[in-house]
């Protein structure tokens, strides 16, 4: 089979590999679609601690079950499913609550952790064998294309989950990227008031605002964003703020536009070693509940993907490029230069 492979940081080639055989707890999938995302540079040049080279990246995808291994019961081939990228030991405490992402075991794969696509091998490949408690069965109207985004809708659902988010609120979201936009799409459905996108490209906040931004506010030209942001909510700032930005000052900026009392969701600067300057009264005597969302624990991307299926979070706006495994490195520089305006460039290693 066909598969990218980095083999050692900032270098990748493609290459042909062995289809690799389902152990006892795993499946074997032919992928259909696979997304590259900006978490795969960091990965690409080595950034990533958990990473190993030689490795096969990809970690938004889906495909259709080939073999199962002898201890898989839940799917079978054929099946269609999208894969959720983190799988935690499922043995202690916090696997144990749900929450595998902060598995005490991570990396170790003889517990039965995998990250894939970061720890072991992903997507970007023409077959991938993954633990079988990785996939989602993908709901009948979706097809493989939709069924990539089952880790990103997952993220962006658990983040406006761990807000808290109560009917008729008003919600900010800090940058349109693909996370943004699907939390705004995913604050829609859970019955927000009114929703603030906000961001510094104004063909993204445009985007915003056809899957239901109602207001949009460009940082990159507002004199004070906090302030713009306030204002559309009476000055007092929305009762949640949910950041994908990924900037030191975007989360800032989330504090210092929450309504007291109110939630802010910090879930887009994931690397080590950002700093956060902010007045402390803000929180303290703010009263905010301020919560970290490191990615999609819970199961909850199969309740995101039934949300996808509804039609009531569209992700095809976000799909921009196709391109087949072989074209990786032209469809890396498209979404690196974000080309014609990339969001999502969709490679599809086993063809369509
Ligand atoms: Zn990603
Ligand atoms: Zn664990």
């Amino acid at each position: 089979m066909q598969a990218i492979v980095y083999p050692q940081p900032n270098e990748f080639r493609l290459q042909d590999l062995p289809v690799p055989s389902p152990g006892p707890d795993q499946v074997l999938i032919r992928v259909r679609s696979t997304t590259i995302c900006a978490t795969d540079f960091k990965i690409f040049a080595g950034q990533f601690p958990g990473t190993k080279f030689p490795h096969i990246p990809g970690h938004e995808w889906s495909g259709e079950v080939v073999e199962v291994g002898s201890r898989v019961a839940h799917v079978k081939p054929g099946d269609r499913v999208g894969v959720e990228v983190h799988v935690g030991c499922g043995a202690c405490p916090p696997c144990l609550n749900g929450l595998y992402t902060l598995c005490e075991h991570y990396g170790d794969v003889s517990r039965g952790h995998a990250h894939i696509g970061f720890t072991v091998p992903g997507g970007m490949a023409e077959c991938c064998a993954v633990p079988a408690r990785a996939v989602h069965r993908l709901p009948d109207p979706l097809d493989f294309d939709e069924g990539a985004f089952t880790d990103n809708i997952g993220v962006a659902l658990y983040a406006v989950e761990r807000g808290g988010l109560r009917a008729g609120e008003g919600v900010a979201v800090l940058g349109p990227g693909a996370f943004g936009l699907l939390a705004v799409q995913v604050a829609r459905a859970l019955g927000a008031g009114r929703i603030v996108l906000v961001g510094t490209r104004q063909e993204r906040l445009r985007l915003g605002r056809e899957l239901g931004a109602d207001e949009v506010v460009n940082a990159a030209m507002a004199a004070d964003p906090v302030a713009e942001v306030k204002g559309l909510f009476e000055g007092k700032g929305p009762q949640l703020v949910v950041e994908f930005a990924g900037t030191e000052a975007a989360a800032a900026e989330a504090i210092q536009m929450a309504r007291r009392g109110g939630r802010v969701v910090l879930a887009g600067a994931t690397a080590p070693g950002r700093t956060l300057q902010v007045d402390l009264s803000l929180i303290v005597r703010g009263h905010l509940d301020v919560h970290g969302s490191l990615a999609n624990p819970k199961a909850v991307s199969a309740r995101g993907l039934e949300l996808i299926s509804r039609g009531v979070v569209k992700v095809k706006p976000l799909i921009t490029h196709h391109f087949p495994l072989e074209a990786f490195g032209r469809a890396w520089e498209a979404f690196r230069t974000r080309e014609g305006g990339a969001y999502r460039v969709m490679l599809h290693p086993a063809g369509t």
